[in-house]
């Protein structure tokens, strides 16, 4: 497999405290990995060192360049972005404007095709293209999100809880855009709490416990794992004992 990103013996700390603890990543182009664990196992923190936002340790490449000396903004002309947690959008901004800060880096032409594409991903977004982004529902707002982010046209799209606080209706939606990005040529890391959908969506997955990698695989083969079973999924897979 050539990787897109690459990541070996990654480590993430705050202060004396280690976070993330020698992982080692790879995405593919047009793929979907998932990190999947419980509340506080490192994976916002991963995500942020990927990006740049908090200092990693080991080494990471992204689409054949050593990502060690990137700044942020380097990160993302590099086509690298981050979809955060809290969403971060400007709320007294319009639906248009919010996105418009997303090309802030590329040219007027490459704005525009990116506007037709998120509109046609997100008709929701176009429809409310003058509304104020802090008037949007939990779920458009989760779309304008994911929307200013692709507007910068990346190749590895990171997502950190994209279902959080949805309703399962708006969660289908925004899985069901996850597999049309892949299938447009760009790359997911999906970091959900939502495990069941994000290993059915997914091609590839890891299991963070503490700061650690502890199982990867094919998707559906770490969906077959009966501690993944009981411990994410809620359930034991037939006729095995969930220890
Ligand atoms: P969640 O889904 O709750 O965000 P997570 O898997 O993303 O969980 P992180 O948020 O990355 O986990 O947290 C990993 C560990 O780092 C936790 O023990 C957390 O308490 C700690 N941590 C996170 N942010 C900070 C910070 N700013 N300063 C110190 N410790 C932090």
């Amino acid at each position: 497999m050539s990787a897109l990103l690459h990541l070996t013996d990654g480590h993430v700390a705050y202060g004396k405290v280690e976070a993330v603890r020698s992982v080692s990543l790879e995405i593919a182009g047009n793929e979907i990995v998932t990190i999947i664990g419980a509340n506080g196992a490192g994976k916002t923190t991963l995500l942020n060192a990927i990006m740049g936002i908090l200092p990693l340790k080991g080494r990471v490449s992204f689409a054949g360049g050593d990502l060690a000396r990137f700044e942020i903004e380097d990160r993302v002309a590099a086509g690298l972005s981050l979809v955060p947690e809290h969403r971060e959008l400007f709320a007294t901004m319009n639906v248009e404007d919010n996105l418009e800060l997303g090309a802030f880096r590329v040219p007027r032409a490459q704005a525009k095709t990116s506007f037709e594409r998120v509109y046609t991903l997100f008709p929701r977004l176009k429809e409310r293209r003058k509304q104020l982004a802090g008037t949007l529902s939990g779920g458009e707002q989760q779309m304008l999100a994911m929307g200013r982010a692709l507007m910068g046209a990346p190749k590895l799209l990171m997502l950190d809880e994209p279902s959080l606080g949805l309703a399962p209706i708006i969660v289908a939606d925004i899985f069901r855009t996850i597999g049309e990005l892949r299938a447009s040529g760009v790359s997911v890391l999906l970091v959900e709490q939502n495990a069941q959908a994000a290993l059915k969506i997914a091609d590839r997955a890891y299991v963070m416990e503490l700061g650690e990698f502890i199982l990867s695989g094919q998707a559906s083969e770490v969906a077959a794992n009966q501690r993944v079973a009981a411990s994410y999924l809620g359930f034991t897979h037939e006729g095995e004992s969930a220890i």
